[in-house]
């Protein structure tokens, strides 16, 4: 085994390509032909046919097939052949839903699959990062994650976070020297290992293995696949159905001995008790908010928002507090040079003279001590310094040039926590008459109030001199002008290094100050919009910057989340504070500036201690820690490093902050779609209930048999539910105030809707039943008999719940409103059922399979029109309610 550590890079690039050079577009294909993807393989995925199979394990799905193999023994044959297609359809249809909820979870982790920097076709491209090969040269940078193992090759000051590998939380720096002895992996500085990532710096490696020949393939041989998780509101809903379950089963039983006790044959007696029992244990919750889930994440990702933990749908729904990043995720991150300060002067960016000594030395620091790239018209890079490189172009200067003749010789990455970015250069040609004949320079670039800190003379045209007290006020009058114009300032400074000097972080100081570059950020037309929608659905909008304090008040006030400049504070300002106090300060502040990653957590805690649900966007490596203590921690799609993706419950493909609100909009809508779903299920249950009860207190004969409520609880009633379940939005729901997260789904008012719905439903279905059993009115020719009355009775339980399917729509009237047709598949359910129910009811050759007695043209109209009843009911109910509520409220 060829151990790259103790080779040159060289070596190691000829080992593994042939030659030094990278690859090229055949080898890769041929790489990936021999190597396959980068992929560490997981435990089998489950095959349809067992998923079909584990569809029988249900409990209640046991029961129902002894319950067959018991009318086979009595003689039933048909009933028993009726339960098990019933069953097997059941099935079939239970597997089709499982498979199409895997794969819309399958097609989530595909879009948020990590990414990476590769060399290709002469430049470096992001691929996904299962498109990488042995061979490859990866580019990476802070906040990355590591895609293969590898040989460094070029590194500015990488530190790498190796602890799934070796344990090491501290990040291991890395070096590409060779390594002449047998090390273990902790040691080898000059390799890269997949899994871990970078916290610090930036690099180059040469791919040397992929996929499970990586050092984490080797140890995790086989993955299993990690089980999703239940939501919070699944395992509540299991625990409430298995309660329901046992309540229902005794129940069951008692009637079950009530009706032997009255002389029902035992067999006859067992087969009702046990269809009762499946028709009204609500065993499909669970499965219905999966479904609802996977196709509420789906119409997320269509709106750019990418759900990575399922049970963040839900906790979307009760958000209370979004705290946002203000660049790129409330203004468009597309920077423009405003002015430069330089020489004690405030020159606009039309006026910028390269001919001027200052203004030209300003001009190239700021593309020197820059990362930023075009490559074919597209901008690479922090736009910040895409900014400061076009205005560059603008003026005639190529930063390529220029880059070739002040050599960059060493640098220290920019952070967000020192808020400051270094670069060594050798500088020749006649650069270093600009310079004051300096040959070797460190320039520092960076936030204005750091950087003031760190300088201790000035650039001016008469030459280098000491900084006095009046530079420094004129240098802060002239920054917190920009700042109030919403303007984002960077302070530019240099100073002279010897040749090969390798700087440090303490070395950024005692410098000369240069000037100062403003740029415009606009804010993003949507988010006026959004945080005026946000404030209306009771929910605080903060934004959280590392940007200067009077720039985020200003661009605050613009989208309307600060009012009053009292609201805007400093990250250092929360840093004497305990826990208690920031509890009762974060309430009033709606601007932080300045702020590290540390402080994030803190504000994060602070609101959730106050039983508030938060969500937080971040998007650089040490934001990872906040977007995981937050309830919702957002990251960026577009912008965010890998790691804060990684650690996220929801990523933004296009950063924008309305998305957020966008997306807590869905989680409201999914939210209220499952509670209605489950009403319908529940109250229909509780109908059947409420019959046979009645029946059976009535001494009445049975009104249903077994097969009529299997077919209701397997065929038509699972579909209005999941119908429900992606009813569209309608405009009130935000302008509601945020579920209180603790709020459980099963309230008081949940109930008595549920008691309301079920009660009505019985009502009707008692008087079709009593109708066809005495034969009355309607009964007509047939007379009455115990067999048109169940028929009857099973006729309108099944259509009563088809029609309340739209009475579960919504807590308000919406009868006469366009709301009433505004779920095509609520429509289309029912058109099935009613087909479904028709057909049992109504052609003479099913009489025997379905126990009923093929009904006539006025019974037909009897039952539909009976059912038909629950939704103005319902529908006059809820008025009566609103009004009520409404008249409360005015009180
Ligand atoms: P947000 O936190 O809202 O995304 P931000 O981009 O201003 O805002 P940071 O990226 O943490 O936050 O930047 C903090 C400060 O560091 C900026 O206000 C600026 O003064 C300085 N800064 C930003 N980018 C660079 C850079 N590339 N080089 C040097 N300094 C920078």
């Amino acid at each position: 085994m060829n151990e790259f550590y103790k080779m040159t890079e060289k070596d190691a690039m000829v080992t593994v390509n042939g030659s030094t050079e990278p690859l090229s577009d055949q080898q890769v294909a041929s790489n990936r032909e021999k190597y396959g993807p980068n992929e560490l393989v997981e435990g089998k995925q489950k095959s349809i046919i067992r998923l079909f199979f584990e569809q029988f394990k249900d409990f209640l799905v046991i029961i129902l097939i002894f319950a067959a193999i018991i009318s086979g023994i009595l003689g039933d044959v048909e009933s028993a052949i009726v339960i098990l297609v019933v069953i097997t359809i059941n099935a079939i249809l239970g597997t089709v839903q499982t498979v199409k909820a895997e794969q819309s979870l399958d097609s989530l982790k595909k879009m948020s699959a990590p990414e990476a920097k590769v060399f290709r076709g002469g430049q470096f491209i992001k691929i996904p990062a299962s498109e990488i090969t042995v061979g490859d040269r990866v580019s990476l940078e802070a906040g990355d994650f590591v895609p293969a193992d590898g040989r460094i090759i070029s590194n500015a000051g990488m530190k790498i976070d190796e602890s799934a590998l070796t344990g090491e939380s501290l990040g291991v720096e890395k070096d590409v020297s060779v390594i002449e002895e047998t090390v273990p992996l902790g040691d080898r500085l000059n390799m890269v290992y997949s899994g871990s990532f970078v916290t610090y710096g930036r690099g180059e490696f040469l791919v040397t293995a992929i996929g499970m020949e990586t050092e984490v393939g080797k140890i995790a041989t086989l993955l299993k696949t990690t089980s999703e998780k239940k939501t919070p509101l699944q395992v509540n809903l299991d625990n409430f159905g298995k309660k329901l379950s046992i309540l229902i089963l005794v129940f069951c039983g008692i009637l079950f001995g009530i009706s032997v006790f009255r002389g029902q044959p035992i067999g006859d007696a067992f087969l009702f008790a046990v269809a009762l029992a499946v028709a009204a244990i609500p065993e499909a919750l669970s499965s219905i908010v999966t479904i609802v889930l996977s196709f509420g994440t789906q119409k997320m990702a269509q709106e750019h928002a990418i759900i990575r933990k399922l049970q963040a749908v839900e906790g979307l729904g009760s958000v209370s507090v979004i705290c946002s990043d203000k660049t790129g995720t409330l203004t468009q991150n597309k920077m423009t040079v405003e002015d430069y300060y330089v020489h004690g002067k405030k020159i606009s960016s039309s006026d910028i003279d390269i001919g001027n000594n200052g203004e030209r030395q300003l001009l190239l620091s700021s593309i020197l001590c820059n990362d930023s790239t075009i490559a074919d018209g597209k901008e690479i890079g922090d736009p910040t310094e895409t900014a400061l490189i076009n205005i560059g172009i603008k003026l005639g200067i190529s930063y390529d040039m220029e880059r070739s003749v002040s050599i960059r010789t060493e640098e220290i990455p920019f952070d967000s926590d020192r808020k400051l970015m270094s670069t060594c250069h050798r500088l020749t040609g006649d650069r270093p008459d600009l310079f004051n004949g300096a040959e070797n320079v460190m320039i520092t670039k960076g936030a204005v109030d750091v950087l003031l800190n760190r300088v201790t003379a000035i650039q001016t045209a008469q030459g280098v001199r000491a900084l006095t007290q009046q530079d420094i006020t004129d240098i802060e009058t002239c920054n917190s002008d920009f700042s109030q114009n919403g303007l984002r300032v960077l302070a530019f400074a240099y100073k002279e290094i010897k040749h090969g000097f390798v700087p440090g972080i303490d070395d950024e100081n005692e410098m000369v100050f240069l000037g100062l570059i403003s740029m415009m950020d606009p804010p993003r037309e949507e988010s006026m919009a959004a945080v005026a929608e946000c404030i209306d659905a009771g929910i605080k909008p903060v934004m959280i910057t590392g940007d200067h304090k009077v720039t985020a008040a200003a661009i605050a006030k613009k989208i309307g989340i600060l009012k009053d400049e009292s609201e805007a504070c400093e990250g250092s300002s929360i840093d004497d504070m305990d826990d208690e106090q920031l509890k009762s300060y974060v309430e009033g502040i709606s601007v932080y500036a300045r702020v590290s990653p540390e402080h994030k957590i803190r504000i994060v805690r602070a609101w959730q201690d106050k039983g508030n649900i938060v969500a937080m966007t971040g998007d650089g490596v040490n934001d990872a820690p906040a977007l995981k203590q937050a309830d919702i921690g957002v990251a960026m799609g577009i912008t965010g490093s890998e790691v804060s993706k990684d650690a996220a419950a929801m990523v933004l493909t296009d950063d924008n902050f309305a998305t957020i609100v966008k997306a807590v909009e869905n989680g409201r809508n999914i939210y209220k779609n499952i509670k209605n779903a489950i009403q319908f299920l529940l109250s229909g249950n509780f109908g059947a209930i409420l019959v046979v009860l009645y029946a059976s207190v009535f001494a009445l004969p049975v009104p249903f048999a077994p097969v009529h409520l299997l077919f209701i609880n397997l065929l038509t009633d699972s579909l209005p539910a999941i119908a429900l379940g992606l009813e569209p939005h309608n405009a009130d729901l935000m302008k509601e105030k945020p579920r209180p997260a603790n709020e459980s789904i099963l309230t008081k008012d949940f109930l008595s809707k549920i008691g309301i719905g079920g009660l009505s439903i019985c009502i009707m279905t008692v008087v079709a039943f009593l109708i066809g059993l005495n034969g009355w009115f309607t009964a007509g020719e047939f007379g009455g008999s115990a067999l048109l009355g169940s028929t009857m009775a099973f006729g309108t339980l099944c259509s009563s719940r088809l029609f309340h399917g739209f009475n579960c729509k919504s807590d308000r009237p919406v009868i006469f409103t366009k709301r009433f047709w505004n779920n095509k598949y609520l429509i289309g359910a029912f058109l099935l059922g009613m087909i479904l129910i028709t057909m049992a009811l109504a052609v003479p050759a099913f009489d025997h399979v379905f126990k009923v007695h093929a009904l006539g043209i006025p019974q037909l109209l009897t039952v539909y029109g009976l059912a038909f009843l629950n939704i103005p009911v319902i529908q006059f109910i809820k008025l009566i309610q609103k009004k009520v509520k409404e008249r409360k409220n005015n009180v």
